[in-house]
C-alpha cells in the first residue's frame, strides 16, 4: 500500500485465542493504532493491552527481521542460508548422538492462533520423530483439554459454560480481564460477568455487588466493579 491518508482496517487480534475484533488505523504502509471494535461479535468491544499497544511492536526497531547469532556476547546478523545450514548441522549431530527425543518444541500462544504455524510444527516434531512438543497449553490449559476428552471423548470439544443463565460463577485459575476468557470466548466477559450480578446472581464474594478475581500466582488481587 502507498502512503496516504488514513483509513481503518477491520481486522482481529492473532496474539491468542481470544481473537478479539479490532479496528486497525493505517497511513500509508504504517500501522498508527489498534482499537477494541465493538461490533465484533465475539469480543463485542474487549481488547487487551497487548493487542492495543501492536502498533508499537510492529515498527519497532529492536523487531528481530533476520537471522542473529550469538558470538560471544554479542549478536551478529547472519544469511538465512548460512543459518538453515548451521541450525540443521547441529539438530544432525544431537539426533545423531542422543536420539530426536533429545529435541523438544515449544509454541507460544501467537503461533498456536495461527493457522499454518501448528501444522507445519507437528509436520516438522514428525519428521524428526520426536515426541517432545510443548506448548503454553503445557503450562496454563492442558488439563482444561484432557477433561474435556475424558468427559465428551474428544479434547477440542470444549465445555461451554451457560454464563447467561448462571446464578453463581466461580472462576479458578483464570483472569477475563487479561485473556477474555480465553478458550471459553464469552464476548465482552467483563460485562458477562457483571450481567450474572445484574440478573440477581452471585460473585464469588458473595452479595457485595463485586466481581472479583484473583491470582494466586503473584498473590495479588484484581478488582472489578
Ligand atoms: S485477549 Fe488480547 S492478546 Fe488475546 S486476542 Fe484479545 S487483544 Fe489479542
Amino acid at each position: 500500500m502507498r502512503g496516504g491518508s488514513e483509513s481503518v482496517r477491520l481486522s482481529f487480534c492473532r496474539i491468542c485465542e481470544a481473537t478479539c475484533g479490532i479496528r486497525v488505523r493505517v497511513s500509508g504502509n504504517r500501522v498508527v493504532a489498534i482499537e477494541p471494535d465493538r461490533e465484533h461479535v465475539a469480543s463485542r468491544g474487549y481488547a487487551c493491552l497487548k493487542g492495543m499497544r501492536f502498533a508499537e511492536v510492529q515498527h519497532s526497531p529492536d523487531r528481530v527481521r533476520h537471522p542473529l547469532k550469538r558470538v560471544g556476547d554479542a549478536w551478529q546478523r547472519i544469511a538465512w542460508d548460512d543459518a538453515i545450514g548451521e541450525i540443521g548441522a547441529k539438530i544432525r549431530a544431537l539426533v545423531a548422538a542422543h536420539g530426536p527425543d533429545t529435541l523438544a518444541h515449544f509454541m507460544g500462544s501467537p503461533a498456536g492462533a495461527t493457522t499454518l504455524a501448528p501444522p507445519i510444527q507437528q509436520a516438522f516434531l514428525a519428521g524428526l520423530g520426536t515426541r517432545q512438543a510443548y506448548g503454553v497449553g503445557s503450562v496454563d490449559c492442558n488439563n482444561k483439554f484432557r477433561v474435556n476428552q475424558e468427559m465428551y471423548g474428544s479434547p477440542f470439544r470444549l465445555a461451554f459454560p451457560d454464563v447467561p443463565h448462571a446464578r453463581f460463577l466461580m472462576l479458578l485459575g483464570s483472569n477475563p480481564s487479561v485473556s477474555n476468557t480465553s478458550l471459553v470466548h464469552l464476548p465482552h466477559s467483563i460485562q458477562a460477568l457483571r450481567d450474572v450480578e445484574r440478573r440477581g446472581g452471585a460473585s464469588e464474594s458473595g452479595s457485595s455487588g463485586r466481581i472479583r478475581t484473583y491470582n494466586p500466582s503473584v498473590n495479588s488481587r484484581m478488582l472489578y466493579h
